[in-house]
């Protein structure tokens, strides 16, 4: 008896085609089995589709070449969830789901997957399940509360989504660890996300040690294709106890999925930023409403969404409102730039009351840390004479200074050259960097500080350029750990999640720019960026006393800086809610970004307004409204002009449905473009932008 199916395959996004295609076979095959069918010339892999194939096609239908049926069909909350990040995020249902599984899967044949898949089985069959009786701290009187709520809103709700408010080091982290347990003791499988996979090893140590003999993965893009797959199997084999991933993880398969943790949920790298914009932190949501399971938002400075959730009552709150043993937070000090006397050079980057602190704090013994989100010497070089700039030829940016290898480079193209030895101009040989990124700051703190014996202080870098190799971050954290750096230099990457004992001073050396930023989120994810900083200091009780975060800015009376001084969270997002209300801005209105990328400006404008009046004739227009086009902050990248069109609406429902109808015109738009001087390389839509 021959079966009509449907099966989910990767179809050129140009088509337009994004619902699974019909197949025929004569194997009576389950929904979620792995399959090889043709698609025009090639043979693809896809995933048989749950839904009755189309019975009004007349046509003869292809046959499924081949099933992989040594893998056990993927769920029915797996094929929802990726159906439902396809509909939401107006992409193909296959180009989702093959996206979310490991490649490995493409390229294997049904032996080769039986083969894995024994092995593991072998392998995990010799791990004996300890039952668990690690040392574990006693909870404090918060922690007790928080997990006695949490059990309360399951008896209540089943699937409660909490959003747990905990400031830095208020011990949220043995607040997942206990929600682990009691799933795992109840038979069910834990996903814990992360945003970067800087923090994956770092926690996966704490989990491994609480749980010890529980069986542990990790899914993340740093593993090889081969740990990839190994690593999915476990989890949809149902192996694995807990997985703890990158914002992919949210796909895992788990057959016995108990408990979803979004640790960090505010922190802007849960967003997918290519093919489906998926944002991680919603689909956890989505899925553990979906498969019936709680799921824990964790953060110290939630996002703006998250919170509102939390006061319309969608989102149970709970509060950690104080650090675990009574530590402070660290007293914040603003040092306003305007006093400091106007000296020509580079010499006040670092205020000279900010830098008797660290000395200070190198008397002590103690640790600092100075960070600066710009890496590189300097973000620009400069003539004197004729006003030359270090300009890349292929962006409308500047290429960065960097002193070590004496290069020019952009951060946005790649686009490197050696320095010149004059200006390119006129010749004069007197070009000098302009501003400073962390390379001068490491040089410049070198230069002012020392250690007690006399000797140059002890200053360690950390940002993109100085652990591209691979160990190298680990290395240089190790020493950070192990005391022998004094000041620690970096970019935002240090002042995420890690746990340093012996730091006592945070400082921002210039966070300014983010304040009147075109990106409204900007000042969420700067007030964001200094609690996270903030919360490196100070971590060991013995310490947090006399522990402090300095902020150099040259608005000091800024309503920002006054919220962060007293760490309240709370002040600082009651009024970005009520800017963002009285705006019309998320969490109050939805987005859609509609972006173009063409050879000039001109192409990508046009197509963004076309596409603007197809939608303006749509039913459903009157419930949105389409900004005109504008060029992206940077607009050209690697020769390539960015476009970009703001679609807003009240009604997530709207938006939706809106953007539903409008899509698939633009297809035809961009083939009716036919002149070489109108054509645009490519279109894409953003369902609930992060940057924008
Ligand atoms: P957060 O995740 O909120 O920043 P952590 O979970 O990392 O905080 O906790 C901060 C520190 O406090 C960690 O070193 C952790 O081991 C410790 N800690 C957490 N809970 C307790 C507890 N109940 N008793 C003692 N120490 C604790
Ligand atoms: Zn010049
Ligand atoms: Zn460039």
């Amino acid at each position: 008896m021959i079966q009509r199916l449907r099966v989910a395959v990767e179809t050129p996004q140009h088509t337009g085609l994004g619902a699974p295609l019909d197949y025929e076979s004569e194997y009576g095959l389950a929904p979620g089995t792995l399959v090889h069918v043709p698609l025009g010339r090639r043979e693809v892999t896809g995933v048989v589709w749950p839904g009755a194939a189309g019975t009004d096609n007349p046509v003869v239908l292809k046959p499924v070449a081949r099933a992989l049926s040594a893998l056990p069909p993927l769920g029915g909350a797996w094929c929802e969830l990726v159906e439902f990040t396809a509909a939401y995020y107006q992409r193909g249902v296959g180009e989702v789901a093959l996206s979310v599984l490991p490649p490995e899967l493409r390229k294997l044949d049904d032996a080769q997957i039986a083969n894995r898949i024994d092995k593991l089985q072998k392998k995990w069959a010799s791990v004996e399940a300890v039952a668990n009786t690690p040392a574990r701290p006693d909870l404090s009187a918060e922690q007790s509360a928080v997990l006695g709520q949490l059990a309360d809103l399951q008896r209540e709700a089943a699937a409660p989504t909490v959003l747990l408010h905990g400031v830095t080091g208020s011990g949220k982290t043995e607040v997942y660890l206990r929600a682990a347990e009691d799933a795992l003791a109840a038979g069910r499988q834990v996903l814990v996300l992360v945003p970067e996979i800087n923090l994956t090893p770092q926690l996966e140590a704490r989990f491994s040690e609480r749980f010890a003999g529980r069986r542990i993965v990790s899914q993340h893009s740093g593993l090889t294709p081969a740990q990839r797959l190994r690593n999915w199997l476990a989890s949809h084999l149902g192996l694995a106890d807990l997985i703890l991933g990158t914002r992919l993880a949210v796909f895992a398969s788990m057959p016995r999925l108990g408990l979803i943790v979004v640790d960090e949920e505010h922190d802007p790298s849960y967003k997918q930023q290519e093919g489906a914009r998926y944002s991680a932190r919603d689909l956890a949501v989505y899925r553990g409403k979906r498969e019936g399971v709680p799921v824990l938002l964790g953060s110290a400075t939630p996002s703006l969404e998250s919170w509102h959730r939390a006061r319309e009552g969608r989102y149970a709150r709970l509060a950690l409102p104080a650090r675990i043993g009574g530590g402070t937070l660290p007293k914040v000090r603003l040092v306003d730039m305007n006093q400091l006397p106007k000296t020509k050079g580079s010499m006040t980057a670092v205020s000279p009351a900010l830098v008797s602190a660290l000395q200070q704090r190198i008397e002590r013994g103690e640790q600092s840390l100075v960070f600066l989100n710009r890496r590189g010497y300097a973000p620009v070089l400069h003539c004197g004479d004729c006003a030359w700039k270090s300009e890349c030829a292929h962006c409308s940016a500047w290429r960065v200074f960097h002193k070590l290898d004496r290069t020019l480079r952009c951060h946005h193209c790649g686009f490197t050259e050696r320095v010149p030895r004059a200006c390119p101009d006129c010749g004069n040989l007197d070009i000098a960097p302009l501003g400073r990124g962390t390379e001068r700051l490491e040089e410049q703190l070198a230069a002012l500080l020392q250690s007690p014996d006399g000797k140059a202080a002890r200053i360690a870098r950390i940002d993109a350029d100085s652990t591209r190799l691979k160990g190298s971050l680990e290395a240089q954290l190790g020493a950070v750990h192990a005391g022998d750096v004094d000041v620690l230099v970096g970019t935002q990457m240090v002042t995420k999640g890690h746990d340093f004992r012996r730091i006592t001073l945070v400082a921002a050396v210039n966070p300014d720019s983010s304040l009147f930023s075109n990106d409204f989120r900007a000042p969420e994810r700067l007030f964001a960026l200094l609690m996270q900083a903030a919360g490196r200091a100070g971590r060991d009780a013995e310490h947090a006393a006399r522990s402090e975060m300095w902020v150099q800015t040259w608005h000091p009376t800024h309503p920002l800086y006054a919220a962060l001084r007293k760490h309240d969270f709370e002040a600082f997002a009651e009024s970005q809610s009520k800017e963002r209300e009285m705006a019309g801005l998320p969490p109050y209105s939805h987005l859609a970004m509609m972006r173009a990328d063409a050879r000039t400006p001109e192409a990508a404008r046009g197509f963004l307004q076309a596409a603007a009046e197809i939608a303006s004739g749509l039913p459903g227009a009157d419930a949105v409204t389409v900004y005109p086009p504008v060029p992206l902050g940077i607009a050209r990248v690697a020769d390539v002009e960015r476009m970009q069109m703001l679609v807003e609406s009240p009604s997530r429902g709207a938006l939706q449905r809106f953007l539903v109808q409008w899509l698939p015109h633009l297809h035809e738009v961009r083939h009716q473009r036919k002149d070489a001087d109108q054509r645009i390389l490519r279109w894409a839509v953003d369902v609930d932008p992060l940057a924008i």
